[in-house]
């Protein structure tokens, strides 16, 4: 009689490091400035956006200040 070899040991299961995938987002690069129209100032963005015309500068710069903390 030979003896049963009885189950084979079981495979190690890998320990593989925790990957978790960072969701990354793309980078809001927002270059808001500001352009003056006639006798108004507003603010521009690069990504399309454009502030209410303003008749200060700064309230225009203040939008374009803004939109690129938002
Ligand atoms: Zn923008």
């Amino acid at each position: 009689m030979d003896p049963h070899p009885g189950a084979p040991p079981a495979p190690e299961p890998e320990t593989s490091p925790l990957i978790r995938p960072r969701a990354q987002e793309p980078p809001t690069a927002h270059a808001a400035s500001t352009t003056e129209r006639g006798s108004f100032c507003l603010a521009v963005c690069c990504c399309g956006w454009r502030g209410p015309a303003r008749r200060s500068r700064d309230l225009a710069r203040r939008d374009a200040a803004e939109h690129g903390a938002a």
